[in-house]
């Protein structure tokens, strides 16, 4: 049969079993080694009411405490929410991250 993927989606690495993941947006089950994961790294409070919290602080200087967040996503919902896209089959072999990638792509044009 086939294959879309040589790796199908995965990087298993010939482990026989991979231990699965709660999906953040849907709550379905996914391998780990498939789900796409993201670390979000945000403000616990947006920027007008961390301007009104510097103010009223009295320790200075304050590094207010931010959130530190590992998301896991099944293919559908990063699909869906559009955190990863379906790529042409030529584009499927590159494996760098997108803004690495495009920058690669220029030096290699000017090269050649
Ligand atoms: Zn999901």
């Amino acid at each position: 049969m086939p294959k879309k993927r040589r790796n199908a989606g995965r990087s298993k690495h010939g482990r026989g079993k991979v231990t699965n993941v709660r999906c953040t947006n849907c709550g379905g089950c996914c391998p780990k080694d498939k789900a796409i994961k993201r670390f979000n790294v945000r403000n616990m409070v947006d920027g007008s009411s961390r301007k009104d919290i510097t103010e009223a602080c009295v320790i200075r200087n304050y590094a207010l405490p931010k959130l530190y967040i590992k998301q896991h996503y099944c293919i559908s919902c990063a699909l869906h929410s559009r955190i990863v896209r379906s790529r042409a089959r030529v584009n499927r072999k590159m494996r760098r991250p997108r803004s690495t990638a495009a920058t690669l792509d220029m030096t290699t044009r000017t090269v050649a």
